[in-house]
């Protein structure tokens, strides 16, 4: 106790504070989410995200060779379609020749050390915009969407992809998804679930980015609701039952708390989604002179590894070894 205990004496220098640091997640902890696009030499940067782009599959090779350099060996894909490619029942995400399909093809001949997972959910491929089969009464509905997430997991992993990982937070769409890929011979893909996904406000940037705002309503009859904390840990729970390999809490920084009672309940990896919205709120305040943009995202990527995260899925990765230099 005061005075004899003065944990000032713990931190007096830097010296001492080093030694005494956690350390912060290895570039091999992050997980990189980019998108893709149709035609060739395209590097379109995204004005809401600034620093991420917008890739065609050329142009993406050569930014992921960067990434390994820095020693980031994993992406995770999603694909931005133009109208002409979208319609109501998303059929062009299950071409074998779609956008995500090639850039998993050639990222891994180029690279075969690359660890890439694809983001399985429809609504940047459906003309409605929602995650699933649309009805006519305005309803997103489970069971037949299913079908469609499975084929598109298949189609997915046999370009090549090693886990995918789907987004639409449909019940059921794990186990549907597990057999499918079991069916076809692809045992050894992983099923990274979205398992925790909020019905959250931090998403507009992506959608921004993607073009997948629904075009009436929104996803909060599919999405957890933050407001509900028990049937949020139940959705994280049903996906480890259904098989999932790795589950996921997305949103991160709002759902540190939740992030950590996951890790209590399952021995199953955990992943937390930093997703654009926290990124982009990062950007603008350090835009306005209200903090210093590295020491703000090395904070926020400590707190996601203190709470419990194996993998940190960030649009910091392509600019990590400039963070962690700090
Ligand atoms: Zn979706």
């Amino acid at each position: 106790m005061f005075p004899h205990t003065r944990l000032r004496r713990l931190r007096k220098n830097s010296a001492i504070r080093g030694m005494l640091a956690d350390p912060m997640p290895e570039p091999s902890k992050l997980v990189w989410p980019t998108f893709v696009v149709e035609g060739s030499g395209v590097k379109d940067e995204i004005s809401s995200m600034p620093g991420q782009h917008r890739y065609s599959v050329d142009t993406l090779l050569g930014d992921v060779d960067r990434l390994l350099e820095s020693g980031v060996r994993s992406v995770m894909l999603f694909g931005v379609v133009d109208g002409a490619h979208k319609s109501s029942d998303a059929a062009y995400a299950l071409r074998d020749d779609a956008v995500v399909q090639r850039a998993v093809v050639e990222l891994k001949r180029r690279f075969p050390e690359l660890f890439v997972f694809t983001d399985i959910c429809v609504c940047e491929y459906t003309s409605h915009g929602h995650c699933g089969i649309f009805s006519e009464e305005g309803e997103v509905l489970n069971d037949p969407t299913l079908e469609l997430l499975s084929k598109m997991a298949v189609s997915h992993t046999s370009a090549g992809a090693d886990a995918v990982a789907p987004s639409a937070m449909m019940d059921g769409q794990v186990a549907a998804i597990r057999e499918a890929l079991d069916g076809n011979g692809f045992q050894d893909a992983l099923i990274m679930s979205y398992s925790t996904k909020f019905a959250s406000s931090m998403y507009g940037p992506f959608r921004a980015a993607a073009d997948s705002a629904p075009a009436s309503g929104d996803r909060k009859s599919y999405q957890a609701d933050f407001r509900n904390s028990a049937a949020a840990l139940r959705e994280s729970e049903l996906d480890e039952s259904e098989g999932a390999d790795i589950l996921m809490v997305k949103p991160a920084l709002f759902y540190l708390d939740l992030i950590s009672e996951i890790k209590r309940r399952s021995l199953l990896p955990l992943a937390a989604y930093n997703v654009s919205g926290e990124y982009s709120m990062l950007i603008a305040s350090a835009e306005r002179g209200w903090g210093d943009l590295t020491m703000m995202v090395r904070e926020s990527i400590a707190a996601m590894a203190r709470a419990g995260t194996d993998i940190i899925i960030t649009y910091w990765a392509n600019g990590y070894m400039e963070i962690l230099k700090g």
